[in-house]
């Protein structure tokens, strides 16, 4: 999906069109690398709620990302598997790591629970925990992906 991003380089603060799909972008100005802060769970949704808090259906956004995280997850299901990659996800991931990835694969309906009582319900403070978590997530299979 295409995004407007501004430059953070105070001598340039150029706007430009980026890529949420991508993890980072460069840009077009002055080759500065900016870094995709939410990849790979950028949406322009996520985007808007950034800068309107005030304006955001925060139930929506957070069922939203259930899905997003869900299916993304469930792309690497191998790494929950018995296989090398499996092996290498119980040597490297934590605990909490390795819950989130099973309850984001499987739909667990317990790991919703857990996150409204740790948040008293609050939906944004959910829905913040649940992208930082997944990113970290994501970030660490990432990093094991890219070594094959
Ligand atoms: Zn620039």
């Amino acid at each position: 999906m295409k995004m407007m991003v501004k430059c953070g380089d105070d001598n340039c603060r150029y706007e430009f069109s980026a890529d949420t799909d991508s993890p980072e972008w460069v840009c077009p100005r002055c080759e500065r690398v900016i870094k995709n802060p939410h990849f790979p769970f950028l949406t322009a949704r996520i985007m808007h709620s950034r800068y309107k808090p005030e304006e955001v259906d925060w139930e929506y956004l957070f069922e939203k990302l259930l899905e997003d995280v869900h299916k993304y997850f469930g792309q690497k299901r191998a790494f929950l598997s018995e296989g090398a990659e499996g092996a290498w996800a119980k040597k490297n991931l934590s605990d909490d790591e390795l819950g989130l990835f099973r309850a984001s694969v499987d739909e667990d309906p317990g790991f919703v629970d857990e996150l409204r009582q740790r948040f008293d319900g609050d939906l944004q403070k959910m829905h913040d925990a649940l992208l930082e978590e997944a990113q970290g997530l994501a970030a660490k299979l990432m990093g094991r992906e890219g070594k094959d």
